[in-house]
């Protein structure tokens, strides 16, 4: 029964930024008739618990404080605690209920304190009624660069996807920077051109004033105005055989040169991951396993600091 986390844990620096428990199994839940600090320490010494906790939520009148204990390493189920200290006061603590937050994610974790920004400690009771919390939270934000319509913003879909499965990733923000590409046509155009072409049919792509057309339809040339990537261009190419007009849509022309926490995608990578200073990129049509191997890269690159115990 017995494990190397009892015999060798060390108390929590209660300064240490992103400290989430590993396992639920490691909080319990305790309803006490005061949360001052003193009466804590000395409530949870010397006091029996189940061989896993090592942290306590002390819950009184709806507010709650965050407790560390240390066990005697023990064999049995229940064991006696040896010391106990206050993590995070009352004051410091909030909490959220919402039983969408699997509390084993830490990106959800962290999600569930962005709620409550400067809050040095957010408990969370969330999916299954598991507790969890997350302390001094300082999740990595990473800047996603896309560009809308065609379509939802589909890489930030995906981000987010594989963010809310990530239990080993540490906690992670996505900031979205979405580009309009009507607004783009709009910038470099004072009058909407006559004639438009996109490089295939999606929602929100209506144009007031242009006529449209669509380039994988593969319509007769007409002189018109490509809003497209630098692939649409290439295709424009071949079955044209000249360059039109364009409004470039890529997203990686929005990269600036320090972008070690952006992530992208482009129209002209096939597959795979382009990890450079001014940000990650993956191809268009990324793939959920593509979007998760960018996230580790940037997540790596980040050195994020974080206590998963
Ligand atoms: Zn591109």
């Amino acid at each position: 029964m017995r494990t190397d986390e009892q015999i060798t844990s060390r108390p929590t620096d209660p300064e240490a930024p992103n400290v989430i428990p590993g396992r639920y199994r490691q909080v319990a839940v305790a309803s006490v008739p005061t949360l001052d600090p003193a009466w804590l320490t000395e409530h949870f010494t010397d006091r029996e618990v189940y061989f896993r906790t090592r942290f306590v939520v002390a819950r009184h009148e709806g507010r709650v404080a965050l407790v560390e204990v240390d066990r005697k390493p023990s064999d049995d189920l229940f064991t006696l605690t040896i010391s106990a200290r206050v993590l995070a006061g009352a004051d410091d603590c909030a909490v959220v209920v919402d039983e969408t937050v699997d509390t084993a994610v830490p990106s959800q974790l962290a999600a569930a304190a962005e709620r409550f920004p400067g809050v040095r400690c957010v408990v969370v009771e969330g999916s299954y009624s598991h507790v969890s919390f997350i302390l001094n939270p300082a999740p990595l934000r990473i800047r996603l660069v896309d560009v809308v319509p065609p379509g939802r913003a589909k890489l930030l879909d995906q981000v987010q996807r594989v963010l809310a499965t990530a239990e080993d990733l540490p906690p992670v923000v996505v900031v979205p920077d979405l580009v309009d590409s009507r607004q783009l046509l709009a910038a470099a155009h004072d009058v909407p051109p006559r004639d438009l072409l996109i490089p295939c049919r999606g929602s929100g792509m209506d144009f007031p004033g242009s006529a449209v057309s669509f380039l994988d339809e593969r319509p007769p040339e007409r002189d018109w105005t490509l809003l497209g990537c630098e692939r649409s261009n290439q295709i424009h190419q071949w079955f044209y055989g000249s360059t039109p007009e364009r409004v470039d849509i890529c997203p990686r022309q929005w990269l600036k040169p320090d972008g070690r926490s952006t992530l992208t995608r482009c129209c002209l990578l096939q597959e795979g991951v382009e990890s450079e200073r001014t940000g990650t990129v993956v191809p268009w049509g990324a793939s959920l396993a593509e979007v998760r191997a960018a996230l580790e890269i940037i997540v790596e690159r980040a050195e994020v600091a974080w206590t998963h115990i």
